[in-house]
């Protein structure tokens, strides 16, 4: 028998129709790229949107187009997001940090038409227009005083074109699993492939990083996504925040610490998102300045493994609640979230923040194991580890034009190509990504644990450890150093903080130092590199 609900399609413009109906005086404040803070609300947003979609319509875009964005997050940003979803064209967000080898191959797969850029990224488009055939028109995110001079053919002053068409404009009406966005991942192998979200699994995703246990996003909040709507839907934020009618506080291209510290401080933010780069920027300069948060509850870390060290500040000398989270692009991007379960409140605070180390548990909507080689199901006791696969709506099927073939097993797992651990109460705990693992003596060695101790040394900026061939282990960790700036420790003094601390046999054969680290598109550390860069390295040991 058939239920006897209505058909109502989750698609991603009813998010936006919502806010502007029930949340339309709630603020959206940008850092404008120009500069200057510009404030606007959730009603004008929607007015926008619904002109960009008709401008996008009158440039000859159609249902199931391509259009790109390269952009910060704004305003502008937001408007055309929703502009170009809302008639069934797909928003693929280019992240413009990638190479512009790389931009150029994603944009041509991705088959791109139009794209929305800021004036900041104008450079690399005008660097690789020769090599995009099919595009047809570049509209500049900026006003007309500030619109520069550009090569581009066909470049529109976002402003003035947008201010051509009125909003009188119906949303197209279509089927809730056509797609809406577009996200390539960094592709630390290989090409980029891409991620190819539809409506259904960005409102699906959008309800649940809402959720009390994930986000907690209620009307009252204010939240400032830093990290970018380029990033995997800037983990479901600027659909999550409208849903929930929170105020939206967009940091536009500064990132820094003074920066994001002045936001949060003027807008009264009260929960934040961002990786933990971020954050140790802004954690420097509330040290230096000797500030303080008064207005924020929540900080949400992920994107890689959150330090010690940085859970402790936020929530010790700052009373700010951290809540680390996992994902990728594949998952939307949240996957796991550390929320804790109850009793957990009773335990004491070196305790909690244990836990908070491990990447968390489940929102409804994910399924995940972990499977040993064979792909057999191992225990959760937080112990066996083996490799992440997780299922779900919200979760990748395919990527775009079937790169990379199947990409689930029999029963559709997804398999992350991560490596954690379970415990009894569910929690995960990320020990490598399995391209990363250390494997000595048959038995796997992670570095993400060992280079989160490692940060938490005074002296030591960022940590890096990497498997260098052993003749008679395989292969055993070295620790790569970038030391804080002024500083110089010296080997001895980290394996000595490292003692007690881990595993006797996990503690590297080596420690060398280094001015910095190779980063991916997404700021990770590019393990790849660095084990190239260190082929030859000879331990100690060996
Ligand atoms: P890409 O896979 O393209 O580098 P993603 O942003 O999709 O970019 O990265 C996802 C990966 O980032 C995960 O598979 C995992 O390895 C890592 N990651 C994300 N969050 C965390 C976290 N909290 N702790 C450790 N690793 C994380």
């Amino acid at each position: 028998m058939q239920g006897l609900m209505q058909d109502w399609p989750l698609l991603v413009h009813r998010i936006i129709d919502h806010a502007a109906l029930n949340h339309g005086e709630r603020e959206v404040v940008t850092r404008s790229v120009e500069g200057p803070i510009r404030r606007t609300t959730y009603a004008n947003i929607h007015s926008r949107a619904r002109s960009v979609a008709k401008g996008l319509t009158d440039l000859g875009i159609e249902f199931g187009d391509v259009v790109a964005t390269m952009a910060w997050n704004t305003d502008r940003h937001l408007e055309a997001w929703y502009g170009i979803m809302g008639i069934g064209a797909v928003c693929h967000t280019v992240n413009p940090r990638l190479f512009p080898e790389q931009i150029t191959y994603i944009m041509n797969h991705a088959e791109d038409k139009v794209m929305f850029v800021d004036t900041t990224f104008l450079s690399t488009l005008e660097g690789i227009k020769d090599k995009l055939p099919l595009l047809k028109y570049v509209i500049v995110l900026t006003d007309k005083a500030n619109m520069p001079e550009t090569t581009l053919d066909n470049a529109l002053c976002y402003d003035e074109w947008v201010a051509k068409y009125d909003d009188d404009f119906a949303w197209a009406s279509f089927d809730e699993n056509t797609a809406a966005g577009l996200c390539y991942t960094s592709g630390t192998t290989g090409n980029p492939k891409g991620v190819l979200y539809s409506h259904r699994s960005n409102v699906l995703h959008s309800m649940c990083g809402a959720g009390s246990d994930v986000m907690g996003l209620r009307a009252m909040d204010a939240i400032l996504p830093v990290v970018p709507m380029f990033h995997a839907n800037a983990w479901a934020i600027t659909f999550a925040a409208p849903a929930s009618g929170s105020k939206i506080v967009m940091p536009g291209s500064q990132m820094d610490g003074q920066s994001i510290y002045e936001l949060l401080n003027t807008e009264k933010v009260s929960t934040t998102a961002a990786v933990p780069t971020v954050w140790l920027g802004l954690l420097n300069y509330l040290e230096e300045n000797d500030l303080k948060l008064p207005h924020l509850n929540k900080v949400v870390i992920g994107g890689s493994a959150c330090p010690q060290v940085m859970i402790e500040k936020f929530e010790k000398n700052y009373g700010v609640e951290v809540v680390h989270a996992w994902g990728m692009t594949e998952t939307s991007p949240i996957g796991t979230i550390c929320s804790l379960k109850p009793g957990m409140e009773d335990w004491d605070a070196d305790r909690k923040i244990k836990q908070k180390l491990k990447q968390g548990r489940v929102p409804f909507s994910v399924e995940m194991k972990i499977t040993d080689d064979d792909g057999n199901d191992l225990p959760r006791d937080g112990v066996a580890f083996g490799h992440l696969k997780v299922r779900g709506p919200a979760i990748v099927k395919a990527y775009l034009k079937g790169e990379g073939g199947d990409v689930l097993d029999e029963d559709g797992w997804f398999d992350t190509g991560d490596v954690a651990t379970i415990d009894e109460l569910g929690y995960m705990q990320i020990t490598d990504r399995s391209k990363d693992v250390i494997k000595s003596g048959g038995e796997w060695i992670s570095s993400i644990e060992i280079e989160n101790i490692a940060v938490g040394h005074p002296e030591v900026a960022e940590a890096a450890v990497i498997g260098i061939a052993h003749p008679k282990w395989d292969e055993r960790p070295l620790l790569i150093i970038v030391p804080a700036e002024g500083k110089s420790p010296s080997k001895e003094d980290i394996l000595k903080f490292l003692e007690g601390k881990i595993a006797k046999w996990w503690t590297p054969d080596d420690v060398t130092f280094v001015e910095e680290l190779p980063h991916t598109a997404t700021g990770k550390i590019q393990k790849l590199t660095l084990r190239e860069q260190f082929g030859d390295y000879k331990l100690p040991t060996a």
